[in-house]
């Protein structure tokens, strides 16, 4: 199993437009965030995401299909390039399946009336849209994707406006967890002890939605992955800043990482 990072970065992306700031303006490939989206390779592969950089991220990794598709939650830098997964079901003569959590199941729907008409003509994307299988109150069940187990874990993002996002555990190895306050108690058994823990933690300063970089390194003491792993990262840091700032204990990520587990 594999998992490529295809956006490190916030919700602006790095470099910010307009921004002269010496990592927007850095000439290192490493410095360059795309907005955030992972791919999981089993058998096939599975997207975590769809963010407004979708299409240019499948056109620089040669993405030419996709089995699946699993949703963190329904904000902008996450969501909004759904639309760009219409090429992934040209051929498809069954609809790309799409899990999401209870909020982000109605606002795809919602904002995205099409996709429940399921009309069949071509420019819509022709995307079947569930509910992750359990609910929010007793906990997600784990199922099969692509050849990899896939374990949701239930977190909530803004505390304050009741917004939740989902992070995933693939095959009890890797763990993909961003844009979060709180990761629910009973959840927290998932995390122990992985190959690789990935947070996404933008900045060093308290943040109203996400978990800032000091907390992402006390989750790491907590879970004690073998890696531990920092992205959604802000314009605020290059990549060579962050990586000697956490010598030993975090790896700030990049677009084109990769791991194997
Ligand atoms: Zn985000
Ligand atoms: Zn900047
Ligand atoms: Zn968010």
């Amino acid at each position: 199993m594999k998992a490529i990072v295809l956006g490190s970065g916030t919700s602006t992306g790095v470099p910010i437009v307009g921004c002269k700031c010496s990592v927007c303006t850095s000439s290192s490939p490493f410095d360059k965030r795309l907005r955030a989206a992972i791919l999981l390779i089993g058998d096939d592969h599975v997207l975590i995401d769809t963010g407004p950089d979708l299409r240019y991220q499948m056109l620089r990794m040669g993405i030419d299909h996709l089995s699946a598709v699993l949703y963190t939650h329904f904000h902008y830098d996450h969501l909004s390039g759904l639309d760009d997964l219409r090429p992934f079901t040209f051929d498809h003569k069954e609809q790309l399946l799409c899990y999401a959590n209870i909020q982000t199941h109605e606002i795809i729907l919602s904002r995205y009336p099409y996709i429940r008409e399921n009309v069949a003509y071509t420019t819509v994307p022709r995307l079947r849209v569930e509910m992750l299988p359990g609910n929010e109150e007793d906990g997600y069940s784990a199922f099969n994707l692509a050849g990899m187990r896939i374990q949701p874990i239930r977190m909530v993002h803004i505390p304050k406006a009741g917004v939740l996002s989902t992070g995933f555990v693939v095959d009890g190895k890797f763990g993909y967890l961003t844009d979060f306050k709180e990761i629910h108690s009973d959840d927290e058994k998932y995390l122990y002890n992985l190959e690789v823990l990935f947070l996404g933690s933008p900045i060093e300063k308290p943040h109203i939605s996400h978990i800032n970089h000091g907390e992402a390194l006390a989750l790491f003491d907590k879970f004690k992955p073998a890696r531990g792993v920092i992205g959604h990262l802000s314009h605020y840091y290059s990549h060579a800043e962050l990586t000697q700032r956490w010598q030993g204990r975090a790896e700030p990520a990049y677009d084109g990482m990769e791991f194997k587990f």
